[in-house]
This record gives C-alpha cells, structure tokens and sequence, in this order.
C-alpha cells in the first residue's frame, strides 16, 4: 500500500441512494485512465487544473453509464498531490459501480482503506497527526468530536509537537556540542539553562496530556452504565437523562431484565447509557442472565452511575454493589430525594472501598427530574472534563491530544524527558542526557510521522474508509 507508483480508484461517498456520488482516481495515469471512461467535449488530459468537465462515462465499449461532471486536479494542486480526477456521478447503487468498474478495466486498481489520505501523508501535503484527523471528522458523532478533529487537522496539534520537538532539538544540540568539543567549553556536565529547558518542554507535555482522557471521551465518546439494587429508581433515572421514556419503569422488583443502552450528550461528549437489571445474589433464573449482564457491563464500562435509594437505610444488596465499584470510577445518585432522607453521603462512603474513584454523591429525585443538572455536570467532571455551562470551550480543545496512539506516544517522551532531567540534574555525562532527548524526539516524532514504520501507517490506515 505503500507504493505510490500506480494509479487507484474508489467510491468515495457512501454507498446507496443518494443525489451523487463521487468515483476518485488518483495517480500518475489518472487522467488516462479517466479518459478511457469520459465522453466530453474534450479529453480531460488536455484540461487544466481545477476545472470541471460535463459529459458521459461509458464502457470502452461506448454503452453509455451515467451523465457526470468530471473534476480535475493536476498534481501537486491535489489532496494527494497526484493527478486526481474526481467523477461526480449520480447516486443510488449502480451508476457509480458501473463508473468505478468501467475505471478499473481501464488500468486503476481499488483503492486500499484510507489510501487517498496516506498517499496525502506519503507526499507530505499532510503530516500523520493530520491524516489521522481526517478519519476523526468523518467519523464525529457531537459538533464537539467535529471541532476537536478540525483543529487537528488544520495543525493545531502538530504545531504543538513540531515546537516541543524544536525545543528539544536545540536542547540536544548543546549538549552534543558539549560533548564533542568537551575540552574546549570545559565538561560534558549538561548547563543549568539546558536543564531548566527540558523541564519546561516537560511541564508542556504534561499540560497537553492533562486533558488528554477528556479529549479522548470527546473523540470516541464513552460507556456508563446504571447500577443499583431493584427498585431504587435505575429505568427512572435512564429515563430522566434521556428525556423521554425508554426503559420499562415498575413497582416490581428485577423489572429491568436486560440492558437498555441509549446516547446522550454531555458537553459535546457522546455518552451512552446502559440501564442494567437490579445487581444482587440470589436472583431466580431469567432474572440472574440480566444480573450477569449487568456485572459483564459494570466491568466493562469506564464509568459507573451507582443508584441509591435515599430514603431507605443502606442494606446488604447495596453493600454488594459498593464492594464491586472497586477499583472503578463512578459517580453515586441519592435518588428519591423528594422522600424523607434516609441515607446520604456519610453512608454511602462508608461502605465504598477506598480504592473506588467516586468524585461525587449527587441527590437526584428521578421522579420529579430533580437535581439533573448537578448529576450531569458530575458525570461530565468524572470523566475529566470542566463542569458547568457548555462544558469545554473549543480553545481548549485546539491541542488536544484526543488519539490514544499520540497520548502513549508523548507519554513515552515525557518519561525520557524525565529521565533526561535526572541525568542532567545528577551531573550524569552529557552522552546519557543527548541518549535520553533522542529518544523523546523519536517518540514525537512518531506523533507527527517523522519517525514512523511501514506497519504502523499499515494499522493507521486500516481503520479509515475506503474513498477516504
Ligand atoms: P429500578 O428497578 O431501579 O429500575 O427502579 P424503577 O425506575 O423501576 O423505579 C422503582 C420505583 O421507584 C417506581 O415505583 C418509581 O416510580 C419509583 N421512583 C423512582 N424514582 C423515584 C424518585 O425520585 N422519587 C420517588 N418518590 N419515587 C421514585
């Protein structure tokens, strides 16, 4: 996939019924291989960059396909800064198949998944941040998602990375001088403004991945599911947050016998809920699949919205709940606040093990759509991000660091960052601080695809669309 050499094809609209479609060709034949396809007014290899050309696809054999409108893009004016000729043709399922067929008779191989953006990345008119961006806009799911990946791909990231890695280039350049000329500036020990240097690149790349969990909730959106023994008022509160009625509420205990999941918006993260069957022991057989989901969903999802029953007394269902939030992170509704208190915080901490993450016991009445508000900005600050009115400002957003990939990246050139700094600070030679810096640049390097390998890009681009 790596070879540029040829010439590929794709449908790169989404397939069905549709007021066009569009079939791109890209490559250094492109505009042969259209030309073995369209019927115009004159052949396309004639026409000049940016222009659009109306006229008929047909098969070599003349049978006429479609009536479309030809673009043409003379490298390196292109999104892959090869020739491209993009073939705008109508929807629905077959006028553009035929189009792409008749193409690929013509010489035009299929396109691989994301191929059109690696060839962009290949040719350097995007750097790998960016290509990554685009999948990310195609595929946001909240205007959040979609600002997030815009600004990524307009740079903002890269940018951020392209000053750390140019900040830690002339940090490493002194102290390789140092060490080459060691006799003449007296010592390979590393200067204290070179020091004072990486800790400040540190402490940036430390900012950046302070709102990574955030921007990565906003990019991919995230799992919470709603426990609770039977009848504290879990399918009310689904319901509540949702806005509408979903889940099946009843007096009866178990109710709720399989999970309902269902998307809300939470300051531009796209989250979504699962209502689960009552967890607790002993439940009778239709009953106790629902309770296995409902562990299987516990423990699966990243954040847990745990249901109590605030104006009844704590019993040993709720204590069986609270012993499995070990380790997870979750955030407690007292529901039935309109009801004479019975339980509150002070009780519910008491039976949470101490190594659940609860940032915060929040009284809802699910009934009346009590306290939601609290409840929301809540879920929103468990999951890294600001609570409160429109939650995250874009500007935030212009450097985030939303991919896992570039997080676990820059995570690995802030820790050589650090051991960098000790050497330095512990009059450790020079040759160990230049070793530790080159391997923080590498590791941004890998961000931005500086230093990248063949399957890498190969795993990278799996995940885009085809036409993409
Ligand atoms: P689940 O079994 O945990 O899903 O609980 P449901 O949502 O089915 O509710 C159980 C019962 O509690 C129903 O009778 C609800 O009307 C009632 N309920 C739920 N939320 C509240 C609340 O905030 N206040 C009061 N007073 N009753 C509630």
């Amino acid at each position: 996939m790596l070879n540029t050499d040829d010439t590929i094809a794709a449908l790169a609209t989404a397939p069905g019924e549709a007021g066009l479609a569009v079939v791109r060709v890209s490559g250094p034949r492109a505009l042969p291989v259209a030309d073995a396809v369209f019927r115009g007014r004159a052949p396309l290899a004639a026409a000049a960059t940016h222009t659009l050309h109306h006229g008929w696809a047909v098969e070599p054999g003349s049978e006429r396909l479609d009536e479309v409108v030809a673009a043409v893009f003379r490298a390196p004016h292109s999104y892959t800064r090869e020739d491209v000729v993009e073939v705008s043709c109508h929807g629905g399922r077959i006028a553009a198949a035929r189009v792409l067929a008749a193409l690929r008779r013509a010489g035009a191989r299929a396109a691989g998944p994301g191929e059109f953006t690696l060839r962009a990345f290949l040719n350097g008119r995007l750097d790998l941040a960016q290509a990554e961006a685009v999948a990310d806009v195609v595929r946001a799911e909240t205007q959040a998602a979609h600002a997030l990946a815009l600004g990524q791909l307009a740079g903002g990231l890269s940018r951020a990375v392209a000053s750390l890695g140019a900040r830690l280039e002339d940090a490493l350049a002194e102290v390789e001088a140092r060490v080459d000329f060691a006799e003449d500036v007296g010592g390979v020990e590393t200067p204290p403004h070179v020091v004072a240097a990486i800790a400040g690149a540190a402490r940036d790349m430390e900012g950046l991945l302070a709102g990574a969990a955030w921007a990565r909730a906003v990019r991919e959106g995230v799992r919470a599911v709603i426990v609770g023994r039977p009848n504290v008022g879990k399918s009310s509160l689904f319901n509540a947050l949702l806005g509408e009625e979903r889940a099946i509420v009843s007096d009866e205990p178990g109710t709720t016998r399989d999970r309902v999941s269902e998307a809300v918006e939470l300051a531009g993260v796209r989250v979504t809920l699962s209502d689960t069957a009552g967890l607790r022991e002993g439940a009778g057989a239709v009953e106790a699949i629902g309770v296995a989901r409902a562990r299987e969903a516990l423990e699966s999802a990243p954040l847990a919205i745990w249901v109590v029953d605030a104006s009844a007394p704590l019993d040993a269902a709720d204590r069986w709940i609270a012993a499995r939030l070990a380790g997870r992170r979750a955030v407690v509704a007292l529901n039935k606040r309109d009801l004479p208190a019975v339980t509150g915080e002070v009780e519910v901490r008491a039976v949470l093990p101490g190594d659940a993450a609860v940032a915060a016991c929040v009284g809802v009445s699910a009934a009346r759509g009590e306290g939601l508000g609290a409840l929301r900005d809540a879920l929103v600050a468990a999951l890294g991000g600001a609570a409160g009115a429109g939650g995250v400002a874009r500007g935030d957003l212009a450097a985030a660091v939303s991919n896992p990939r570039h997080a676990e990246a820059m995570t690995r050139a802030l820790e050589a960052l650090g051991r960098a700094a000790a050497a330095a600070r512990g009059g450790e030679p020079g040759e160990l601080v230049a070793l530790e810096l080159r391997e923080a640049l590498g590791a941004l390097g890998e961000i931005t695809g500086r230093t990248v390998g063949e399957d890498l890009l190969e795993r990278i681009f799996a995940r885009f669309c085809v036409g993409k």
